[in-house]
């Protein structure tokens, strides 16, 4: 049934095959490599936030990186299975792209799926060769208008798997569907019809069409609405057709991928929530035979939140810590303790 749809509508629909790249996002497995900030567009809906868009900044994950060293060990601490390449325009940066592509091959082999995102503004017939000599598994373009699909069309000359990314912007049914339709006859794998996201640099440019800010409860924007209504009513037969919501990323893809990365890298005493945080215990009094159960770390000491209390019965006070698992550990609470509990 290569046409019914699968999936639900406040996260995600799809008709056809998901695309590999979203499959491996879907459970978390997806390394997402920010090349540049860099871009030769410059579209009134881009999410990319301030301290990234422009910049020629890298970061793999959360973290911002130096080279392609740090890029593999981020992507050993999550357990990769593949990745995915953005920005800004990775193209912008080709010879550092193809760096990147031929180093994650070369260290976790050719099944490691790696696909790329682009304008396609700078997708010359040379860089997509290169990229594809290099191992790229699939490119996604994001056309700004319709002379961009000549960018993608050339990319079908490749043994690459070409897809089209494009946001569902209020007003734009017909590109979308005229896109889609083009799609169709030109070897094109497949559409992803994106939610349009939010962002602290973007609020002032869509909040006047109706595009709401509602974390958790996807599908209520106009932008879902037209992206879902475009997968419901079309029924292309050669290429998948996908939406994918901008609350997809907290609750699914971010979570996943937090709880894979914390079974790594959590200590022996933390402990992992649903959300794929980790949180311990530290205090900053204690009796010296408390420490067999955790460790010391500068002037505190760091335990299992799950201890019992008659264990804990020699501290008056600590603080519930939660992070993030990223190479950071960014702090998120600390929640004191009195103790003995009432
Ligand atoms: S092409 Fe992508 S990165 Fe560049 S401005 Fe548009 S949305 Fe942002």
């Amino acid at each position: 049934m290569m046409n019914s749809i699968v999936g639900n509508p406040e996260v995600g629909i799809y008709r056809g095959r998901l695309p590999i790249g979203c499959e491996l996002c879907r459970i978390g497995a997806k390394l997402v490599i920010f090349v540049t900030g860099e871009c030769g567009d410059n579209c009134f809906y881009c999410p990319v936030s301030e301290k990234r868009f422009g910049k020629d900044r890298i970061f793999a994950n959360e973290s911002e990186v130096n080279d392609t060293n740090e890029i593999i060990w981020e992507a050993y601490r999550m357990s990769a299975l593949g990745a995915s390449i953005t920005g800004g325009d990775p193209l912008l940066h080709l010879d550092r792209t193809v760096k990147i592509v031929t180093a994650l091959k070369e260290e976790f082999g050719s099944q490691f799926h790696i696909h790329l995102y682009t304008s396609g503004r700078y997708a010359t017939t040379d860089a997509i060769r290169e990229l594809a000599y290099a191992g790229l598994d699939e490119i996604r373009f994001h056309p700004i208008n319709e002379k961009y699909l000549k960018f993608a069309e050339r990319a079908t000359t490749f043994d690459i798997d070409v897809g089209i990314e494009i946001p569902a912007v209020p007003g734009q049914e017909k590109f979308i569907i005229d896109v889609i339709k083009w799609a169709e006859n030109n070897k094109v794998k497949f559409v992803n019809i994106n939610e349009l996201e939010v962002t602290e640099r973007n609020y002032t440019n869509l909040l006047p069409m109706g595009i709401k800010v509602e974390h958790g409860i996807a599908g209520g924007s106009k932008s879902a609405e037209l992206a879902i209504g475009i997968v419901k009513e079309l029924e292309p037969s050669k290429i998948s057709l996908h939406y994918c919501s901008s609350v997809y990323k907290d609750i699914v893809e971010t979570r996943t991928r937090f709880i894979r990365t914390a079974k790594n890298v959590r200590k022996p005493y933390e402990e992992i929530t649903g959300e794929g945080t980790i949180i311990r215990l530290v205090t900053k009094k204690w009796n010296r035979d408390l420490e067999t159960y955790g460790e010391v770390i500068g002037n505190e000491l760091h335990l299992s939140p799950n201890l019992d209390k008659e264990i804990l019965h020699s501290i008056d006070e600590a603080w519930l810590v939660e992070t993030h698992p990223d190479a950071r550990r960014l702090e998120i609470s600390r929640t004191r303790i009195r103790y003995p509990e009432s």
